[in-house]
């Protein structure tokens, strides 16, 4: 049976052009970055053209604001734990402020502050899913240190008002952080012009390979080191270099930055076609993602009176590959804190499915899940027990 992946935002396959400029550096040109004979200045070439390539794509000063990390998360916790330790350890505060909708990268890394005489301020989220900008402001204290606020949610794909986040930054004089693993190649991307201290992203959600991220680090952005080795990285993040998924990531960045218009556009058409398709013909669904500030590619549907992990076993026998937004813990059904945070009821969360698009999705896939889907949720709902 032909399967259909619409779990982009889990993460997505190379790009063609991705593995072939990495094959090489998995083959022949093995060396050491740190190496100063030809092997190694092979290696650190191809570093530092992809670091100039992923610069390019965010619209960084220099490419040397780019650290690459061993992922997404790494990256997030590079710049929560590494901003907050320093600014502690100087007394300028133990007050960290992020929202209740980030991943758990970001979440997870607060509450092991918390366990270290840290405070964290979660804000609350409309119904949507966006924070609210005069709550951040009363939320600032003398003692902040750090924002750390996401671009684009995964599960709901809505888009926070960053620029006015670090707009308050830079009027509070607190550092912003930004998780932009999910903006990355979809919306247009500039540091510079909205202003963001330090921002995350990850490789496998644009096209390149697992294990491979970026921290950048605006010039003058003081930080302590997360991992402690030799000077790799201008003294910023130890061990040797991951060449071939750095090479990887620079030339899925140099695509990405060619077609993010285009790229965006597809997402759009095909999205709003499958989000045409449900309304045609299934009633009882709500969709969680922002009417106005949702990236394209990402539709968080509820379907009422389904139970959402069932659903997604009945589509995988189908052949179509989704995600629920929620977390099965311990065997029952929790909803995921994204969809808490929305203050969706637990009875619609339940029947919660996120479709993700990307770059291979095509019409005839998207009309396939059209086809499929109205039966599945009528013999779903058929069987529903409240
Ligand atoms: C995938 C993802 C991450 C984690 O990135 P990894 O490279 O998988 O560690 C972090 N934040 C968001 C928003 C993500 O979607």
């Amino acid at each position: 049976m032909q399967r259909i992946y619409l779990d982009y935002n889990a993460t997505t396959p190379l790009r063609t052009e991705v593995r072939d400029a990495m094959m090489p550096y998995l083959t022949e040109a093995f060396g050491n970055g740190s190496s100063i004979h030809a092997y190694g200045r092979e290696a650190r070439n191809a570093i530092d053209t992809a670091r100039e390539q992923v610069a390019e794509l965010i619209g960084a000063k220099s490419p040397s604001e780019i650290v690459f990390t061993g992922s997404g998360t790494e990256a997030d916790n590079h710049a929560i734990k590494g901003l907050s330790d320093l600014q502690k350890s100087r007394g300028e505060g133990n007050h960290i402020i992020t929202s209740s909708v980030e991943h758990h990268a970001v979440l997870h890394t607060c509450q092991y502050l918390e366990q270290r005489g840290f405070e964290t301020t979660y804000l609350p989220v409309d119904r949507y899913g966006r924070i609210d900008i005069e709550q951040l402001k009363s939320a600032v204290r003398d003692t902040t240190v750090l924002i750390s606020i996401m671009h684009v949610n995964n599960e709901n794909g809505t888009i926070q008002p960053l620029e006015e986040i670090c707009q308050i930054g830079m009027e509070q004089e607190i550092p912003v952080h930004t998780d932009a693993v999910q903006s990355v190649g979809k919306l247009d991307l500039n540091v510079q012009e909205i202003g963001v201290n330090l921002l995350s992203l990850s490789a496998h959600k644009i096209y390149a390979p697992k294990g491979i991220g970026v921290l950048y680090i605006r010039r003058g952005t003081r930080l302590a080191n997360l991992v402690h080795g030799g000077s790799h990285e201008r003294n910023r993040r130890a061990g040797s270099e991951n060449v071939p998924a750095i090479v990887g990531l620079g030339v899925a960045a140099e695509l990405a930055n060619k077609d993010t218009e285009e790229y965006a556009l597809h997402l759009d058409k095909m999205t709003q076609r499958l989000r045409d398709g449900l309304d045609a013909n299934i009633d009882k669904l709500h969709y969680n993602g922002h009417p106005d500030h949702c990236a394209p590619g990402t539709l968080n549907v509820s379907f009422e009176s389904v139970e959402g992990e069932s659903l997604i076993l009945r589509l995988d026998m189908e052949g179509i590959c989704v995600s629920t937004g929620s977390a099965c813990t311990s065997g029952s059904m929790e909803p995921s804190h994204v969809l808490a945070a929305l203050g969706l009821p637990p009875r619609l969360a339940q029947g919660t499915v996120r479709f993700s698009l990307g770059r291979n999705t095509t019409v005839q896939e998207i009309d396939t899940v059209i086809s499929k889907l109205p039966n599945v949720i009528k013999q779903m709902r058929s069987l529903y027990r409240s």
